[in-house]
């Protein structure tokens, strides 16, 4: 019992509460369950009010509005601490979804959630083996979340194990075995991937790097295609830098059946990486378009489950910005930031149909791109 109030609060050092006997299981399952805007507790006689928590795992689920709990002392106490709470409140039906889920500067993770691990940690060894009890009413989350564990956990194995890559069901454009690929634009052929130019490319030197297998997005590729991709990013970095250019890359696995990774390079005078970064960000905002910036040596694997669909940014300094897709994604999104007045003010441009040239012309660029791009090309260094 104690347990899941041992964990809800977190006491300054002049509140004196005795954690072992107040809080109910009953409630904090309640309370964790209907994610209340406000609850309203008394706590032996004391004024509490907790940070705000979050209702939803950050990057795996949609945001959702944080919880407050605030505990009222006794009414009339003779020490005058807080208890009557005054406070206005719109109902939820009636305030707009972004402002309902904005994240308060101080919020916390979900008391409700942690793991037994971790409330070990927190609480000290000797506590955690006197409390027994609660921890029955905690081992339903648990086995939740350990039940998501072993998921993860099952992909990462399946990841390291060699897989046959899945057959299209239909005609794809991106197979390199398939007949409909354009080998015309093909400028490179590794072991597991090759780079193409666009089709329609935003920039005449505008790439993609592609599986050759048909993989639909980055997190359903295995660890050795990742290594090449990786490779191919690091060889055209340095292809670009030569000529005074950095790129840009995208994924967006929505509405796409075989993964492109767009590789765009961009003056080092036009913009810098920040620019860029700044520019994604601001037009995300203007369309609704929840961006979030994700940890440095993030894989995008860690953040999302495959099947899930997903845009993300990738800059030249290795930051990504991430996107989790729910629904009516502007399928030009990325070209549409890099064509913008912000950045290469080619607006036109943004639409790959409007640049489509004919095959001579993507034949040529096609080979003066293999011709210059060669002494940089890491597969054909061997
Ligand atoms: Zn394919």
């Amino acid at each position: 019992m104690s347990r899941a109030a041992s964990w809800l609060l977190i006491l300054p050092t002049w509140i004196d509460i005795d954690v072992k006997t107040c809080g109910s299981a009953a409630v904090a399952g309640l309370a964790s369950s209907l994610k209340p805007r406000y609850h309203f507790s008394a706590l032996q006689g004391e004024n509490y009010e907790r940070l705000p928590y979050r209702n939803h795992v950050v990057l795996q689920e949609n945001a959702q509005h944080v919880s407050r709990f605030i505990a009222l002392a006794s009414v009339g106490n003779p020490a005058k601490k807080k208890y009557i709470y005054a406070f206005s409140i719109v109902p939820l039906s009636r305030m707009e979804a972004a402002e309902l889920v904005k994240q308060p500067l101080d919020v916390t993770e979900n008391p409700y959630r942690k793991s037994g691990r971790e409330a070990k940690k927190s609480l000290g060894a000797k506590a955690a083996e006197e409390e027994e009890p609660a921890q029955q009413f905690f081992f339903d989350l648990n086995k939740q979340q350990g039940k998501k564990r072993h998921s993860d956990g099952k992909a990462g194995h399946q990841t390291k194990q060699p897989r046959k890559p899945p057959q299209p069901t239909g005609p794809c454009w991106f197979c390199l075995a398939s007949p409909e690929v354009e080998k015309h634009l093909v400028v490179s052929i590794g072991e597991h991937c090759y780079v193409a130019l666009a089709k329609g490319g935003l920039t005449s030197d505008h790439v993609l790097i592609l599986p050759i297998g048909h993989y639909q997005a980055v997190v359903d590729l295995s660890s050795e295609v990742v290594d090449e991709c990786e490779k191919y990013k690091a060889s055209l970095k340095k292809f670009y830098k030569s000529k005074g250019k950095r790129f840009v890359m995208f994924e967006r696995n929505y509405r796409s059946q075989h993964l492109q990774l767009q590789v765009v390079p961009l003056p080092l005078s036009c913009c810098t990486t920040d620019d860029i970064k700044e520019s994604f960000i601001v037009q995300a905002q203007e369309q609704n378009i929840e961006l979030l910036e994700i940890p440095e040596h993030t894989d995008i694997k860690q953040i999302v489950q495959p099947g899930t669909p997903y845009f993300y940014v990738e800059l030249d300094n290795g930051e990504k910005l991430f996107h989790r897709i729910k629904k009516n994604f502007p399928l030009q999104f990325g070209r549409e930031v890099l064509a913008s007045e912000a950045i290469l003010n080619i607006p036109t441009r943004a639409d790959w149909k409007a640049c489509k040239l004919d095959p001579d012309e993507e034949g040529s660029q096609a080979k003066a791109f293999r011709r210059d791009f060669e002494p940089f090309d890491f597969s054909s260094q061997d």
